[in-house]
């Protein structure tokens, strides 16, 4: 996926999918509900989104992969899922046989490997975080992640960890901020949290 080309990019970010009052999880039915809003406001209204709305899934949660997965393929909609190596294959996340089926599909990106903020590691630690995840991701999926996802938000505009990210040829960094990127600074991306519609409302959040 291509972001520079794009414009004014709204990214989404999500977590997991199913039934739960929990902040991070969006029910199917919204998602779906999502992605039909995404679909028409694209083709029905270019101005309005702006055609330029992507989807972030962070963790690499089960129900990426069993709820969403499925959506995003039939909807042909753009998504990055974005993966913390050591989690993948553990209770509750995708294994590397699922992220290597979402692959062919869709954008895996690093979310480090720990799964541990950044902000608060030394050079060598974050370099390790990120190195091992690039690799990891690479052997098993034939392709380096080209983006990065911070771990719990930390470290948004971190001359460290942006350097480091260059260095091992990541071309983004995603945050935590919330807004959209206009100017676009793809080492700063700013994104729209979506979890249940107690605490996120996609309509509002994309089109003011
Ligand atoms: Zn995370």
């Amino acid at each position: 996926m291509e972001l520079e080309t794009k414009k004014d990019i709204v990214i989404l970010n999500y977590h997991r999918f199913g039934d739960s009052d929990d902040k991070y999880t969006r029910e199917k039915k919204d998602f779906k509900g999502d992605l039909d809003i995404l679909e028409n406001s694209i083709i029905g209204d270019p101005e309005r989104m702006n055609g330029n709305v992507i989807i972030t899934i962070d963790d690499g949660d089960t129900s990426a992969f069993e709820i969403a997965y499925p959506l995003l393929k039939q909807y042909n909609y753009p998504a990055i899922f974005c993966i913390s190596t050591a989690l993948i294959g553990k209770k509750g996340y995708m294994d590397w046989e699922q992220v290597k089926q979402v692959s062919e599909d869709f954008d895996i990106a690093s979310h480090g490997h720990n799964h541990i903020p950044l902000r608060p590691l030394d050079e060598t630690q974050i370099m390790t975080e990120l190195l091992l995840s690039r690799n990891i991701i690479k052997k098993n999926i034939g392709r380096k992640p080209k983006l990065l996802s911070l771990p719990g938000g930390s470290g948004s505009g971190d001359e460290r960890i942006i350097n480091i990210a260059k260095k091992l040829g990541y071309t983004g960094i995603f945050t935590s901020i919330s807004g959209r990127n206009n100017p676009l600074d793809m080492f700063k991306l700013q994104r729209v949290p979506i979890g249940n519609k107690k605490y996120a409302n996609i309509t509002n959040n994309t089109t003011k």
